[in-house]
């Protein structure tokens, strides 16, 4: 079950639109990150010239998107969307780039997975503005030089590590976003409660958001499926009572580990005497991809201490031991 998945889901669809917020006043945290896009949108708002290339990584449902969006609309701008894996031949990102009006911001989302083909084009459209198309094949091949309006490139990426060198070094404002806070995301939680319309005591909203992995994409769906217990189940109102055992059958831990975190660890504490144990033989005793370990699931693991990286492996941490309810091993690896 994804219910903690931190990507997007399908059914997280049309129900997210009317919760995302719209202004980077109503975004609730990433702080600093927030306060560095204010002054780079008022900024290239007063020279009149397009914002700088901006690159936002970190894990996924952090808000990249959103943010994304937000700074389009605070630059009084077109909104452009695709992604690293889409744009399969120079072509496709010729045609989106020859079609932005001035000032425009194209996100483009898993930027590190841009085919280099067309990573190639994108320099010369990210520094001056122009693309070298070449028309045609073989000895009639010609190559034509198209002037492109002046725009924003926003990428977004879960790894960071994968980009190339000379990509990341034309982006002038590289962003990393942070796990939130459960304080932030209590806020989050309980502004989606009201906007909903449902009657919340603050210890249910608050139970929500400590059990969301450090991510507002899984405080949205967790609350919608609380909304939903609360519904068939209760009287309607989300208490704290409420949210513990829905989330509690969710699966939901109280650190808001799922089904599929507690496997990993508990891999590790049975079958590798607490590890280390490398990525590759994890992946492969999961059945699940290194990507989908190292995007989704190690992240909030590593911030919250119960594992860590070395480089023989992952190994437990003291708090891991003590979640599973395990006894720390004497000399933990041995
Ligand atoms: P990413 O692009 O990093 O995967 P998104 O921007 O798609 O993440 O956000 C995932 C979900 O979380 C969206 O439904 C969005 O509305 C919600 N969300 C993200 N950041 C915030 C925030 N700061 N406040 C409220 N909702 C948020």
């Amino acid at each position: 079950d994804p219910i903690l998945r931190a990507d997007a889901q399908p059914e997280d669809g049309g129900e997210d639109r009317a919760l995302r917020p719209q202004t980077l006043h109503d975004f609730i945290g990433e702080a600093e990150a927030r306060a560095n896009l204010a002054v780079f949108v008022e900024s290239a708002r007063r020279r009149g010239e397009a914002m700088d290339h901006t690159l936002f990584h970190g894990p996924p449902g952090l808000g990249k998107t959103t943010l994304a969006q937000i700074v389009a609309r605070e630059l009084g701008v077109n909104f452009r969307m695709t992604s690293g894996p889409v744009l399969a031949r120079p072509g496709d990102l010729a045609a989106i780039l020859t079609n932005l009006e001035a000032r425009d911001v194209l996100f483009i989302d898993e930027i590190h997975r841009l085919n280099p083909v067309v990573e190639e084009v994108l320099y010369p459209a990210l520094e001056d503005f122009e693309l070298d198309l070449v028309i045609g094949e073989g000895p009639a091949a010609r190559t034509v030089r198209i002037e492109l309006q002046p725009f924003t490139l926003v990428g977004a990426t879960t790894r960071l590590g994968l980009l190339t060198t000379p990509l990341r070094d034309r982006f002038g404002i590289p962003t990393r976003l942070q796990f939130y806070t459960v304080d932030e995301l209590h806020e989050i939680v309980s502004r989606n409660a009201r906007l909903l319309g449902l009657p919340a005591e603050p210890e249910g909203t608050r139970e929500i958001a400590a059990r969301s992995r450090g991510t507002p994409r899984i405080a949205g769906r967790l609350l919608r499926r609380v909304v939903d217990f609360a519904l068939v189940e209760g009287d309607g109102r989300l208490t704290r009572a409420l949210a513990d055992s829905a989330l509690t059958r969710l699966g939901v831990d109280r650190l808001g580990l799922d089904a599929a975190d507690r496997r990993y660890l508990r891999l590790i504490a049975e079958n590798y005497g607490g590890g280390p144990v490398g990525v590759e033989t994890m992946s492969a005793a999961l059945s699940e991809s290194r990507d989908a370990l190292e995007e989704v699931i190690e992240p909030f693991l590593l911030q919250q201490g119960l594992i860590q990286r070395t480089p023989r492996g992952r190994m437990l941490a003291h708090k891991a031991w003590a979640h599973l309810g395990l006894p720390v091993p004497q000399s933990p690896g041995q």
